[in-house]
């Protein structure tokens, strides 16, 4: 007679429809964990797939009434450990909780499931001349909901802003598996406290997320683009502050520093100048407004010692330059070298600082740093490069990691512009917010969450 295991006998399989609780090793193997390296994960006892709200509530409550971890996820495409499984938890997978709802054309909103991917949110509502804005750089693998629950930003941030701000109203399951809507569906709307905000960003720690609407807006003209060349990272970072101090507001402003460039052209040649230090590409998508704003920005970048503007004037040829953006995680990760992925944002006047203070710090610890980002707000991704078998550089790459976000904190930004906390940063929360402010954190979790089921350890130190 087989053996039963546990998993065999978890109760969630009476609780739930067929085809929802799995527990083949290998499945639970391969959603143990996101993107993010170096962020321990442990043995889950069971992945629920979930297809409805009931689902996620019945999950919920039966994990409430036993004090059984959950960790809701995603694409698992984060970068911070958040949607990392742990010991004996239920892996609570909204993937399959993809449909779009109702596109409202009229209203300019759109209703979908957790599990809808951004891209394929992005593409159903151009089919009606509409825009979702939110593009991270895994727009065609992570979900909406993964994107709430991180507030996830991207390249259009710059203009648009980022998912909490199209997000309007929400419906979450609850620690204890009732389930709350949040939010609205008009234009404006302030009752009571702002409880869709409260969920967006909160990495799955305070509640499930298994409805979503969006604003949209009205589709902008194809975008042109320029890119520029310089000598120094820090004549590309003076000449962000510089363009967007002039008040030119681009759809897209990117960094991204020599070292990332030539990783990109070797899995994409796009023939970019050799021996140049810096990169930017800049995008506008201002119609026939669109050259006089390259125009400017090729002036400034000139002004700043740009050694080579070129403005592509096809949008297509603008789109192949975005896709090379697109591909800096692949390139870094091409390298093959262990990665560490910082994410700090500061304020565009000390991005000079910053890139230059990225310098010093790989020569202290003797390790690479590579950077690209979403330079027109400031969010930097400085990638920490290094031999994960050689213990002595890894202690050092952990050196650096921390003290590229002392260097954040110090120039008045933050430790996280938009990957989150997760498992990763979670010490260098209690750095960045004051003692209130980390009181105020816990106190709203302990009331959404007070026997601490939702993704416990994440997030507050
Ligand atoms: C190549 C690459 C490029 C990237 N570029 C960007 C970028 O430009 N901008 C950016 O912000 N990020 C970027 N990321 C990081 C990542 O894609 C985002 O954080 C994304 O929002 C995660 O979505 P996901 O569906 O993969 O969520 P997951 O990784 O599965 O989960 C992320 C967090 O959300 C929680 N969660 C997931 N779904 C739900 C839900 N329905 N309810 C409650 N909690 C939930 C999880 O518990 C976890 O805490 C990039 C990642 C990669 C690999």
């Amino acid at each position: 007679m087989q053996a039963m295991t546990t998993t065999d006998a978890h109760p969630l399989r009476e609780l739930l429809p067929e085809g929802r609780v799995f527990d083949d090793v290998d499945v639970l193997e391969a959603h143990r964990r996101d993107r993010a390296t170096f962020c321990p994960s442990g043995t889950p006892s069971v992945l629920v797939r979930a297809r409805s709200t009931e689902d996620v509530a019945t999950t919920l409550r039966w994990a409430n009434e036993n004090r059984v971890p959950v960790v809701p996820q995603g694409a698992r495409s984060g970068l911070s450990g958040a949607a990392n499984a742990l010991d004996g938890c239920i892996l609570l997978s909204l993937e399959k909780m993809d449909r779009i709802l109702e596109i409202d054309v009229e209203e300019q909103i759109a209703v979908v499931q957790p599990g809808v991917i951004n891209g394929v949110l992005a593409a159903a509502v151009a089919e009606h001349g509409l825009f979702y804005p939110p593009d991270p750089g895994s727009r065609d693998i992570s979900t909406i909901g993964g994107n709430v629950a991180t507030n996830a930003g991207g390249m259009c941030c710059v203009k648009y802003g980022v998912t909490g701000d199209f997000v309007r109203g929400l419906e979450v399951v609850l620690a204890d598996g009732r389930v709350m809507r949040t939010g609205r569906r008009t234009a404006k709307g302030v009752a009571g406290y702002d409880l869709t905000h409260l969920i967006v960003g909160s990495e799955g720690t305070l509640g499930v997320v298994t409805e979503v609407t969006v604003a949209l807006r009205p589709a902008a003209a194809r975008p042109l683009t320029a890119v520029a060349f310089f000598p120094t990272v820090a004549d590309a970072a003076r000449t962000v502050a510089g363009y967007l101090g002039k008040g030119h507001r681009p759809s897209v402003l990117e960094f991204m520093d020599r070292p990332t460039v030539l990783a990109v052209q070797k899995i994409a040649d796009l023939g970019f100048p050799d021996g140049m230090a810096g990169m930017l590409l800049v995008q506008s998508d201002r119609g026939e407004a669109a050259p006089a704003e390259l125009a400017a920005f090729e002036e400034v970048a000139r002004s700043f010692d740009a050694a080579e503007v070129i403005v592509a004037d096809d949008p297509a040829e603008g789109e192949l330059l975005m896709q090379a953006r697109r591909l800096v995680g692949d390139a870094h990760e091409h390298l093959g070298l262990a990665l560490l992925v910082d994410d700090v944002c500061v304020p565009r006047r000390h991005l000079v600082d910053l890139v230059e203070g990225l310098g010093r710090i790989a020569d202290q610890h003797g390790v690479r740093v590579l950077c690209a980002g979403h330079a027109g707000d400031g969010n930097m991704h400085p990638v920490v490069a290094f031999d994960s078998d050689d213990e002595a550089e890894t202690a050092r790459a952990h050196q650096a990691f921390d003290a590229i976000m002392a260097l954040g904190l110090e120039l008045g930004g933050t430790i996280t512009g938009e990957h989150g906390v997760g498992h990763l940063k979670r010490r260098w929360l209690g750095e960045e917010l004051d003692e209130p402010a980390l009181w105020t954190q816990r106190a709203i979790k302990n009331a959404l969450d007070p026997n601490n089921i939702l993704n416990p350890g994440r997030v507050l130190p």
